[in-house]
């Protein structure tokens, strides 16, 4: 049988390998002709090894071929592994102490010159890099983020193998989702204006496969949401899938620590330390102003609200008399800044719809620098100084508007702080739990509350009562794992009791009915016995990206999306043919509806039925089966659209099952009876149809 002859990867060849004959195969990465000896770069996925080309050594046809090598050309070359002269030695890489001295080449395929050079790190435009992904994943990088990804997905499932986790595949074609973004919609050909949901999680499949006793699920489940996209959101992205039955909060938490914990050790050698930090949904509002905050540095805010009620500076006291708040942070050894980094701050602050930036360092020495302090009575400095702990050499910054505003200018100020000083460092992991989440939030939009995780989320069960009388202040049973200031993932225990199902929709103002039709299966399983559950589930891209310290969550993705959710590869999404559509019968805006064609019933049909029913019509006969038909195939049509999703078929129409009848063998002597209703009788004989002869 013939095989392929590769007998070692490129960047794998050592010292030890000298004076072994190998054949390698791969791209040309470089070519140096030196006029009769020709340098090869050649790279596979393990890296890069030199080729020697001589004259001398190869036969003169093979030689000439190596004079048209061009890079990425796909090659195979045999020959000795040879010990580089010591003034040859690459240190800067693996494979730098030898080369390949060819003594046979073969040329496998020509390429054009690629429009960007292959390498590592290399600065190209990200467009073009996507529109030849198949280029771009033969950098080093790329690749060292797929295998990473690998590692994490296996040793992922091993932990949860070894934790009694079943992997079960959930539907793609599925119905619309709960997770609050928008979902991407597939046509039904079959059912037409229909349609399916592409799943924005699991969700419902999972809690399903509680109520079915698979008790541990997981999957590495793909995932939809047509949202707009951002440096880590992709349209379709992956997550690590997770449900549980019988646990309650603690029993997830503990197990996702485990996990991160195993992940972290495994595949990047780092000991995390367990269990990790938790913070509550308010805590984390009122010091980070987020609800991911990055914990990797300090700086929490400080609330100056009370004391900036009566101060005497009127832009801080007249914001919290209209029921605004003043917070600050403590920038220790901000003092130094320059005064092009506070203008890079106000600036920020005002980009995000902040009216300044008012700021006070106090300086080593203790006096104050500001221009805000004339404005205060020295008490209140006093104060203001006393609440923020300042001490010489800190900076402190404020903010103070209304309360989502102050929060979200200085959670941000905080970050930008943090890049300026070095503090968010990428090889620092600061994992921290954020529970106690609400359970609603309010839309301005649809002018109704919307669940903040989803609407099967537990309520805390001492928040219970106040589901009617004050909703906003319910607090859920929901958690998210949050990493250096990104989501990772979030969960939460769901609600079993049909009672509280019901609440929660009315809460989100579902009517029965909206509730029965979006959800209706679920409900319904519900009612066959179902287990306390919950479950979790952490975007898989996005972990890596900041295992990797990717810059953008498409560095971790073979084929990603661009920023507008298009492919530049396969230019999808793309137009499709017109008979496509019309199939689903989906017509586009400008373009005209294809009338529905009346059915015909031609002279020739007429003539056809006629002769396969073996009858002659006369004209008259014609016209009447011409409207019978035509009523048929109307009534067809009525029956094709009623619903018959809820009817049960009969297995039979009549009931009567196995009758028999004893076969008998009776003597046939009655002619006349027989013939009585022939069509035509002469004397004996008479006519019979064809089927019958
Ligand atoms: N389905 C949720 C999500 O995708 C996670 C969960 O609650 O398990 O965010």
């Amino acid at each position: 049988m013939k095989k392929f002859e590769r007998t070692h990867y490129c960047g794998r060849l050592r010292e030890s390998n000298i004076d072994e004959a190998v054949a390698l195969s791969g791209w040309v990465q470089r070519r140096r002709d030196l006029g009769g000896v020709i340098f090869l770069d050649l790279r596979d996925k393990t890296g890069i090894a030199q080729v020697i080309l001589d004259q001398k050594d190869l036969p003169e046809e093979m030689f000439s071929h190596a004079e048209g090598i061009r890079s990425e050309y796909v090659i195979q070359v045999k020959g000795l592994v040879e010990k580089r002269s010591e003034d040859t030695i690459n240190p800067l890489i693996p494979t730098g102490k030898i080369d390949v001295r060819a003594n046979e080449l073969t040329i496998l395929s020509k390429a054009h010159t690629p429009p960007f050079m292959i390498e590592e790190n290399s600065n190209v435009r990200e467009e073009l890099r996507l529109k030849y992904r198949f280029l771009d994943l033969r950098r080093p990088d790329i690749l060292r983020n797929l295998k990473l990804r690998q590692q994490v997905t296996n040793t992922a499932r091993a932990y949860l193998e070894s934790h009694e986790f079943l992997e079960v595949e959930t539907p793609i074609l599925s119905k619309s989702t709960p997770e609050g973004a928008r979902d991407f919609l597939v046509p039904s050909r079959v059912k037409k204006g229909t349609f399916y949901g592409l799943p924005q999680s699991p969700q419902i499949y999972k809690q399903l496969l509680m109520v079915g006793g698979i008790d541990c699920y997981f999957q590495v489940a793909k995932c939809f949401r047509d949202e707009d996209l951002r440096a880590d959101r992709q349209p379709e992205f992956t997550q690590i899938d997770m449900e549980l039955s019988f646990v309650d909060e603690e029993d997830i938490i503990e197990l996702l620590e485990g996990l991160f914990a195993d992940l972290f050790q495994k595949v990047k050698g780092i000991t995390l330390k367990t269990p990790f930090n938790r913070i509550t949904y308010a805590e984390s509002m009122s010091l980070y102003g987020v609800d991911k905050p990055d914990l990797r540095f300090g700086f929490p805010m400080i609330d100056l609200t009370e004391i900036c009620k009566t101060c005497e500076f009127e832009v801080f006291r007249s914001v919290v008399n209209r029921g605004g708040i003043v917070k600050a942070l403590n920038i220790k050894g901000g003092a130094s800044f320059t005064r092009t980094q506070i203008e890079a701050l106000t600036h920020h602050a005002m980009s995000l719809g902040g009216k300044g930036m008012a700021w006070i360092a106090i300086e080593p020495d203790g006096s104050l620098k500001s221009v805000i302090t004339k404005f205060f009575k020295a008490a209140d400095i006093d104060a203001i100084l006393e609440k923020t702990e300042a001490k010489p050499g800190d900076l402190l910054i404020f903010s103070a508007d209304k309360k989502d505003l102050a929060l979200s200018v200085l959670g941000s100020l905080r970050l930008m702080v943090g890049d300026m000083m070095g503090l968010r460092d990428d090889k620092d992991y600061a994992f921290v739990v954020v529970t106690d989440f609400p359970l609603l939030e309010w839309s301005e939009e649809e002018k109704r509350y919307v669940a903040m995780h989803h609407p099967f989320t537990m309520p805390k069960d001492e928040d219970l009562e106040l589901f009617e009388t004050a909703p906003e202040k319910v607090r859920a049973k929901a958690y998210d794992i949050v990493l250096n200031g990104v989501e990772l993932g979030s969960g939460s225990i769901r609600i079993h009791d049909s009672s509280i199902q019901s609440r929660m929709f009315k809460l989100l103002g579902f009517s029965e009915e909206e509730a029965k039709e979006r959800f209706g299966f679920l409900l319904s399983a519900f009612e066959y016995g179902v287990p306390p559950h919950g479950g979790f589930a952490f975007g898989l891209d996005r972990l890596i990206m900041l295992m990797v310290g990717a810059e953008s969550i498409r560095d971790v993705i073979a084929f990603p999306k661009m920023k507008d959710a298009s492919c530049a590869m396969t230019q999808s999404p793309s137009e499709v043919k017109r008979e496509q559509l019309d199939e689903l019968s989906i017509y586009l805006e400008g373009t005209h509806a294809p009338k529905h064609e009346a059915p015909q019933m031609t002279h020739e049909v007429i003539e056809h039925v006629a002769k396969l029913s073996r009858i002659e019509l006369d004209e008259a006969e014609k016209e009447m089966l011409t409207s019978d038909l035509m009523k048929i195939i109307a009534f067809a049509d009525q029956l094709s659209e009623v619903d018959t999703s809820s009817v049960h078929m009969k297995e039979s129409l009549s009931n009567a099952e196995n009758v028999f009848r004893v076969d008998q063998v009776i003597a046939f002597d009655d002619q006349e009876g027989l013939l009585k209703n022939a069509a035509q009788v002469t004397e004996n004989c008479i006519f019979v149809p064809k089927t019958v002869e």
